[in-house]
Order: C-alpha cells, then sequence, then structure tokens
C-alpha cells in the first residue's frame, strides 16, 4: 500500500462523480426480500420519477443491474435484427465503442469520421436519411455528451434531421454523461432509446444502466429479432407491471437512486441545468482565459457542461500531468483516451458539486502543470474562474420554468428500509 493521504480525495473525472453524503447513507440498508408486498413502492417510486428525468411521459423507463454499456446493448438489441443498417458518428472514445457494439452484435453500421473536437454532423445526417428513400436504415445513434473530448451535441437537431428526410428511422441517443446534467427532452425531441446510467448526473455509484424507451421503440420489439436475454425488455415489463423485477434487483442502488431524485428535485432540473453550465462557464474561463490553453471541443457551440478535455502543450504527455495530480495532491483527473491519449486531461463538472470544490480540482491541475514544466501563471486559473463566478447568478433567475410547472413541484417521500 502506499502512503496515507489526509484529507479527502478530490475526485474530478466525468464519472463516477461525488456521491453525496445523503446518497451514501440511504444506501446503507440491510437486505431485504425483493418479493415481498411493499418492495414495489420502491420500485415503482424510481421507476416513474426517472421519467421526469429523461422528461418523458409516453415512454417507459427501466433500469438493469449493470452500467451505461448494458444498457446500450438492451437498446440495440431490443429494437434491431442482425444486418440491419445503422447511421452512427465517431468523435470520441464512447461514440466508437457504441459502434463497435453495434457492429459485434452484426448489425451494419455507416460510420461517419468526425474530427474528434466536433460532434453530430447534422447536415451529414440529413442527406443521408435523405439518400435513403427505400428506409434501409432503422436505427440512427446520436452521442450526446462524448466523455472523451468534452463534446455535446445537438439531439433536436438530430430530430430535424430525421424529420427533414420523413425518415421512419428509430433515434438511440446516449445519455450517459448528459442526463440530470444537460437538458435532455426525450418526449419533445422524439428519442427512441435514451441511455444512461447511474454514476455520473445520477451521482450514484456504478451500477445500474438505465435506459428511457418510447411507444414506437416498444412496438418496434416483436419484429427484433437480435438474441437477447438478461437484456430483453419484454421479461422486464412483465416483473416490472407489478413492481418486480426479473431477476435480484441491486437493492442499496435503487435505495440510493430514490434519495439521488429526491435531490435532483428538491434543487429542481431547470436549477440543475443551469448551474452545471454556470460552473462549467467558470472551468472554460480558467482554461482558456486563465491558463491560455484550448479545449479540445474545437467551438462553443460543441462545449459540454459536464466534462472540458484541455489540449496539453506539444511536448508534454498529458499523462504525465494526471499521475502527478494524484500522486502529489490526491486529485483525480480524467485521462486522454485512444486518439486524444496524452493530448488532453479532463476536468469532470458534473453532479454534486459546487464553485469551491471546483477552485481545488482547478488549483490542483494548475499546481500539477506546472510541476510538469507547463508554463500557465500560478494563480490564474483561479483568478479567471472567480472573476466569472463572482459575476454570474448561480441559480436561473425565473426558478420555476414552464417545464418544471409541466412535469410538477416533485414529491420528495423518502422511502427507506
Ligand atoms: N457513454 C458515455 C458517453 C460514457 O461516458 C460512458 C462511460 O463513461 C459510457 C457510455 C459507458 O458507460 P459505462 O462505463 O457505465 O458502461
Amino acid at each position: 500500500m502506499g502512503r496515507y493521504m489526509p484529507g479527502r480525495n478530490f475526485l474530478f473525472v466525468p464519472g463516477p462523480t461525488n456521491v453525496p453524503d445523503r446518497v451514501q447513507r440511504a444506501m446503507v440498508v440491510a437486505m431485504e426480500d425483493h418479493r415481498s408486498s411493499r418492495f414495489p413502492e420502491l420500485s415503482m417510486s424510481v421507476l416513474n420519477d426517472l421519467k421526469k428525468v429523461f422528461k418523458t411521459g409516453s415512454g417507459q423507463v427501466f433500469i438493469f443491474p449493470s452500467s451505461g454499456t448494458g444498457a446500450w446493448e438492451a437498446a440495440l438489441t431490443n429494437t434491431l435484427s442482425p444486418g440491419d443498417k445503422i447511421l452512427a458518428s465517431v468523435f470520441g472514445q464512447f461514440s466508437y465503442l457504441w459502434v463497435d457494439m453495434a457492429q459485434r452484435l452484426g448489425y451494419e453500421v455507416e460510420v461517419l469520421d468526425v474530427a474528434w473536437g466536433q460532434g453530430v454532423p447534422l447536415d451529414r445526417y440529413e442527406q443521408i436519411l435523405r439518400f435513403d428513400t427505400q428506409h434501409r436504415i432503422k436505427g440512427v445513434l446520436a452521442c450526446h455528451n462524448e466523455t472523451a473530448t468534452g463534446v455535446t451535441s445537438d439531439i433536436a437537431g438530430v430530430r430535424r434531421a430525421l424529420d427533414a428526410a420523413r425518415h421512419p428511422a428509430l433515434l438511440f441517443v446516449d445519455t450517459v454523461s448528459s442526463l440530470a446534467s444537460i437538458d435532455f427532452r426525450m418526449d419533445e425531441w422524439q428519442v427512441d432509446l435514451a441511455v444512461s446510467g447511474s454514476q455520473k448526473g445520477l451521482m450514484l455509484p456504478a451500477g445500474l444502466g438505465i435506459l428511457g424507451v418510447s411507444q414506437k421503440a416498444l412496438q418496434a420489439m416483436p419484429a427484433a429479432k437480435s438474441r437477447r436475454c438478461y437484456f430483453d425488455l419484454a421479461d422486464m415489463i412483465k416483473a416490472n407491471a407489478t413492481g418486480y423485477f426479473p431477476y435480484t434487483p441491486a437493492l442499496p442502488m435503487l435505495y440510493g437512486l430514490r434519495e439521488s431524485l429526491n435531490i435532483l428535485f428538491e434543487e429542481g432540473l431547470d436549477a440543475v441545468f443551469f448551474r452545471h453550465h454556470y460552473l462549467a462557464e467558470g472551468v472554460r474561463a480558467a482554461i482558456t482565459e486563465g491558463w491560455g490553453l484550448k479545449l479540445c471541443a474545437q467551438e462553443p457551440k460543441w462545449y459540454s457542461d459536464t466534462v472540458s478535455a484541455i489540449v496539453v502543450p506539444a511536448g508534454i504527455n498529458g499523462a504525465h500531468v494526471i499521475d502527478v495530480a494524484f500522486r502529489r495532491y490526491n486529485l483525480a483527473l480524467g485521462a486522454g483516451l485512444s486518439k486524444v491519449a496524452g493530448k488532453v486531461f479532463r476536468i469532470g463538472h458534473l453532479g454534486d458539486l459546487n464553485e469551491l470544490m471546483l477552485m481545488g480540482a482547478l488549483a490542483g491541475a494548475e499546481m500539477a502543470m506546472l510541476d510538469v514544466g507547463i508554463k500557465v501563471a500560478p494563480g490564474s486559473a483561479v483568478a479567471a474562474a472567480s472573476n466569472y463566478w463572482r459575476t454570474h447568478d448561480p441559480v436561473p433567475k425565473k426558478r420555476v420554468s414552464q417545464q418544471e410547472q409541466f412535469y410538477g413541484s416533485h414529491s420528495t417521500g423518502s422511502i427507506q428500509g
């Protein structure tokens, strides 16, 4: 074992994120019978309340004891048949991995290679969909927030591209690092499969794969011939109807989820999105104005409010910054993955977090950069971020949006074992 590191580890990877104390406490429960007559109270409450987070009234939400990757697989195998054509774009490690999975599952993927630092190419999607007059494309994949590069894509724009081409393909969206931190509107954008996980905006440990499914996608299931077993939604639908699961659920995670939903609704979803944007703007000010460094995201329209990938100067290995930050300052930063390995490091700014926590991350990253020879001005990140945060509102001016009125002032009932 290494030496004891006093104080808290500063966890600033873009997932897993900090688990709030309230959520941690809610998960410390004795095991109980998941077939008891009381269990459905918990399961029904989290399944119903997750719909509010996905912003869906007509869709159905599923929870698997898996990570986000399992929900990717559930989305594909429940709605497609081997050989089906999929349109997808790759601009980072996670958009790549989803395509890789689709290929390994036997679908024919038309892959658009996009520069890492950009997002879903809407014009090219529309053009290809218009050209597909036979409607051979059955699914369109879009990664809402590419965690590897800190790029957010315009999902409303993907829907417009499908509509402009009058194309009936199912719309699959990866919301793993956007849900509950960046606005996502499943019904309004007519997203058919929305894939997510527990360890990011939902502020839980990894362990739940979460999937929002539209009525259109549910109707596609009987004709979908892909082999599926553990992730078969039909089994889940049958068991969930009475509040149970087809296998043993991850009970403490469900109690944790109940509490994280309570927290999200107490703050208000719009306030949560606003806070993420406000915090991200301060981080971006620190990176670009303070340090004078570049983001991997090439233009402001791609900037992610949940993660920033920072390009290190030529001749410096980003992994070195991360290693010094971790060993010397007890700060965990995100690594550059695959194509951008060594070229970037990432600061996750999502979940349960505020200005001063981010100040710690910025100061730690700055010290580590100085230590490895990057010539940034000491104190410049804190100066730029504080200048931004001190002159901007941390909460929306109008606290109750129409969106929130529509989705109600959510119940915060706590269910405890
Ligand atoms: N999609 C995105 C955008 C991600 O960031 C991740 C993980 O970081 C995944 C998918 C995979 O999720 P998991 O690691 O929970 O399987």
